[in-house]
Parts: structure tokens; C-alpha cells; sequence
């Protein structure tokens, strides 16, 4: 929910029963957002997500507190509702999520007036406090955030990596697998509800099943999801480059469900950037790695994000990135700026690079892929790809090819002047014209 005007939620009498679930930070949160809707719905609450014209008594705002401006974010929206508490326009505030799991007892005392805090993993307890009760049969069993032809499926939870400068294992333990059969129900009951596309999410995707079933299993469960009738993609979300399972390539490669899409992030690339985050791989390692996949999978879509600024990070780092870059020529890439997170390993690292240079790299790094970008999507210019159609704004249908995720990638533009697609459905459209992030193109007959 992004800056909540409180101008509409004009004195209303409030739905004691009634629940506005706000969900700020990951894919990850919008998961667990779903999930605790569902449970809410199935104890006869009624639910609503992020309306600015709630008559809800409850709100519970679901945090992110993975980087400075995440953090910001998901206070400025707590003390909104505190604020709309005080003006009487909600009854109870809740907080869950990683911030509340990271500064739960500094927040308490911050902000005495929210009702209650809750962790990552309390959602039992976050239910009891309703006078409600955690459901086991659900299964996964959740109320859609997103438009219904596409889903988050979170396939296990945490993270055992050590990577020094993140604080996402602080906030969310250790690496918990989803059992296949559970997310094979999920998938099930998802497509039943009209669900076309999975979007595969994890801390670590790529380190699906070694607690489970003692071995990388993200293979298998790939194959076994493609079998849900009713799913026609299945997209991969945060590889891990070290200790990447290759069985997975031969799946995407000959498995049609599986969309040739992968997105790693690889943080950084000079070999001493990588030691000191303590990624477990080297610069030549990953460029083999990057090599590896793209013969593997002739014409995969890499998406991969990086930091800028991390400790020690020298201009000749910089620059060394930049040329990799260059030569890499992702399809898709995002960039942080380093944020020194308290608890982690490179929090007793000097934060040393000034905070206008960390900015400038990021811009450096953002403005190199902005041409890399065009360039690539020059060459799909005359060519037909199969599109998924999300929206329609103004006067245009909006979708994406095999080779996009929602909300982070490209974006196909058809005119509903000249054309007409269902939202949801997949046509077959003809590229005529190609921007840095959007192609546009007509459907062909
Ligand atoms: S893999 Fe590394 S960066 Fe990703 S969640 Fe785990 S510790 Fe953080």
C-alpha cells in the first residue's frame, strides 16, 4: 500500500468482524499475506486488502524490514494507522512481518499504541489474539492479492546462507523446504481458481529440498507442478550461483510449462566483493555458471540484481562490474544501493563508501542496462511471442512474454484500438515497435 490518504476513510461505523490486511515489502509478504487472509476468511472474518475506503476495525499491517528505505516504509505506514486509530477511523492495529520480527521489542516501546506485534512465524498466534484458530486443512489455501491467471508459490521458507551483508535469515530462520505434495495441492487448488502462471519464490530456490529430502529437489518439483493441469507457466525466482542444481536447466529446456526465465541474483562480481559477502563463488565461477545455463537453455531470459557500495568497494570494483556487465548483457537487471544492516556479518565492516558514490555506481549500472536493454529488445522487432495479458490502462492491454515477471520486467503493449484480448488470457502478438522496458505489438489473427 503505498502513501494511504486517510482523506476517504471519512468516521464510519467499523465492522468489529471485519479485517484490512496492508502488505508492504516482497513477493514473499504478499504470499504470507494471502495465506493469512485465507485463514481469517475460513474463521468467518471478512477480509479486504489495502482499501482506502475501509469500514474494517482490525487492520494488520504486514512489515518488510529488510533494507533502510524498506524499513522507513513500513514505519511511516505503521504510524499512519496509528494516526487513523486516533481519529477513530480503525480500532485495533496489528503488526506482523520482518520488522516487527527483527525490532519487536524497540517498536513495543516506540509505539505503544498498536494493539500487537507478531513475528514471521506467529501466524497461529496472530489468530488465537482473534479469538480465531489456525486451520491446518487449508493447505496453502489463500485469497489472491494478485490478478487471479498469476501466483506467488513460496516453496519453502528462510535461509541457511551466510551472505554477510543480508538480514533476511535475522527475520526469517532457517531454510524450512514445503513439502512437493503440499504445493502440488497448492497448485491444484490454484488452478481450479483460474490460476494460469506460478511464480516460484524463496529466500534460496535453488536450495529447495536438501532438509527434506536430502538432495537439491527443485527439479522434480518443477516437473511435478508441470503437471497440474491448467498451469501453462512456471516461472523461477531467486537461483542461488553456488551449488546450482543443472537438472533444473534440462527441465525449462524440455519441459514447455517451464518458462525459459531465471532470475539469480549474484550481488556482485570482483573476487574480493564476493569473499567478503561471503557468496561461496568466484568471478570466473559465475561467469561459467552464466555460460553454463545459456547453452544449456538456448534463449533463456537471465534476470540477476546487484549491490552497489557494498564495504571496501573500490572505483576499480566498480569498473570491473561495469565491463561485466557489458560482456554479460543480462536481459533483465536490478540494483541496490548497500545498506548496513545491524546483525550482520558485514555490520562490523567500515560502511565506507559514501552514500553519493553508492548512488552514482547504481545510476552508472542502471544507465548501462538501460542501452542493453534496448538493444535486445530491438532484435525482437518483427517477431511473434506468446503473451499473457494482465491489465488494460488507458488505451492499451498490457502483458508480458515467457520472458517477464510481473511488477520487476518488460512489458507488451497492445492497442485496444485496433485490438481486443481477455484479461488473463495468453495470444500470440507480432513485436512492430521496441522502447528500454517495453515492446509494443498487434495480435496476430
Ligand atoms: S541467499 Fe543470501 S541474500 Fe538471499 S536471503 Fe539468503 S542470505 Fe539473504
Amino acid at each position: 500500500m503505498r502513501s494511504t490518504t486517510f482523506a476517504a476513510m471519512k468516521t464510519k461505523t467499523l465492522k468489529k468482524n471485519k479485517v484490512n490486511v496492508v502488505t508492504l515489502g516482497c513477493s514473499k509478504n504478499i504470499f504470507d499475506s494471502e495465506v493469512l487472509m485465507g485463514q481469517l476468511k475460513a474463521n468467518k472474518f471478512e477480509v479486504e486488502h489495502e482499501s482506502t475506503e475501509s469500514d474494517a476495525g482490525i487492520v494488520i499491517i504486514n512489515t518488510c524490514g529488510f533494507i533502510d528505505n524498506a524499513k522507513q516504509e513500513s514505519i511511516d505506514t505503521i504510524l499512519q494507522f496509528v494516526d487513523a486509530k486516533e481519529q477513530g477511523l480503525v480500532e485495533k492495529v496489528m503488526v506482523t512481518g520482518c520488522l516487527s520480527e527483527r525490532y519487536k521489542d524497540e517498536l513495543q516501546l516506540e509505539i505503544p499504541e498498536v494493539d500487537a506485534w507478531f513475528g514471521t512465524r506467529d501466524l497461529p498466534r496472530l489468530l488465537k489474539t482473534l479469538k480465531a484458530d489456525y486451520k491446518h486443512e487449508l493447505v496453502g489455501e489463500r485469497i489472491l492479492t494478485t490478478p487471479h491467471h498469476y501466483a506467488y508459490l513460496k516453496i519453502s521458507e528462510g535461509c541457511d546462507r551466510p551472505c554477510s551483508f543480508c538480514a533476511i535469515p535475522l527475520m526469517r530462520g532457517k531454510h524450512i523446504s514445503t513439502p512437493i505434495e503440499d504445493l502440488v495441492t497448492q497448485a491444484r487448488n490454484l488452478a481450479k481458481a483460474g490460476t494460469r502462471e506460478l511464480m516460484i519464490i524463496a529466500q534460496d530456490s535453488t536450495y529447495y529440498g536438501l532438509d527434506l529430502y536430502g538432495k537439491r529437489n527443485l527439479g522434480e518439483l518443477l516437473q511435478r507442478l508441470s503437471d497440474v493441469d491448467g498451469i501453462d507457466w512456471i516461472r523461477l525466482h531467486y537461483a542461488f550461483p553456488s551449488g546450482f542444481p543443472m537438472d533444473v536447466l534440462k527441465v525449462m529446456r524440455e519441459n514447455p510449462k517451464v518458462c525459459n526465465y531465471l532470475d539469480m541474483p549474484l550481488q556482485h562480481i570482483t573476487d574480493n566483493m564476493l569473499k567478503s559477502m561471503k557468496r561461496g563463488t568466484t568471478k570466473q565461477k559465475t561467469i561459467d555458471l552464466v555460460n553454463s545455463i545459456r547453452d544449456e537453455v538456448p534463449g533463456i531470459t537471465l534476470r540477476t540484481t546487484l549491490i552497489a557500495g557494498y564495504p571496501g568497494e573500490t572505483e576499480q570494483d566498480h569498473e570491473e562490474m561495469l565491463e561485466w556487465i557489458e560482456n554479460t548483457r543480462f536481459d533483465r537487471l536490478g540494483i541496490f544501493t548497500y545498506s548496513h544492516e545491524e546483525n550482520t556479518g558485514a555490520y562490523k565492516l567500515q560502511d565506507d563508501v559514501p552514500a553519493e558514490d553508492k548512488q552514482r555506481r547504481a545510476s552508472a549500472v542502471m544507465e548501462l542496462q538501460q542501452g542493453i536493454s534496448f538493444d535486445i529488445n530491438q532484435t525482437k522487432v518483427g517477431q511473434e511471442f506468446k503473451v499473457l495479458f494482465d491489465r488494460k490502462e488507458g488505451d492499451y492491454f498490457i502483458g508480458r512474454t515467457e520472458g517477464d515477471s510481473p511488477e520487476v520486467d518488460n512489458e507488451v503493449l497492445v492497442s485496444a484500438k485496433s485490438d481486443y484480448v481477455r484479461i488473463g488470457d495468453f495470444a500470440q502478438v507480432k513485436i512492430d515497435k521496441a522502447e528500454e522496458f517495453d515492446l509494443y505489438g498487434t495480435v496476430v489473427k
